[in-house]
């Protein structure tokens, strides 16, 4: 996803780079994840934002190795898809002008909701 780099670049703060130093520095250079995905060699390289969003504190930055941050970014997306998919599948609201109509269509699609 293109957007997802072009746009975090631009909001990570000016001293990301010597964050990045401190966190592997205290991660002594192994992957914090709490379960190691598969390829996992124990190794950290990335930097990775332990809760998504734009809070670069350090207290919410661990170093991962590429297997884990990659499952990890997968796993938040696919929150993201499941949050998003339950946002679709809500019926949309009926419009007011429509209560006024008691034909069965409508009727149908409440029973339903
Ligand atoms: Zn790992």
């Amino acid at each position: 996803m293109v957007w997802t780099t072009s746009d975090r670049a631009q909001r990570l703060p000016p001293d990301w780079e010597q964050r990045k130093v401190v966190v592997k520095r205290r991660a002594r250079g192994r992957c914090q994840a709490t379960t190691h995905a598969r390829g996992c060699t124990g190794r950290g390289t990335q930097v990775d934002h332990i809760h998504a969003g734009d809070d670069h504190g350090l207290h919410n930055l661990q170093l991962l190795s590429e297997p884990c941050h990659k499952a990890k970014n997968a796993e938040e997306a696919a929150e993201r898809n499941r949050a998003r998919a339950q946002m679709r599948r809500r019926p949309p609201e009926a419009h007011p002008g429509q209560l006024t109509n008691s034909d069965d269509t409508t009727s149908e699609r409440r029973r339903d909701a």
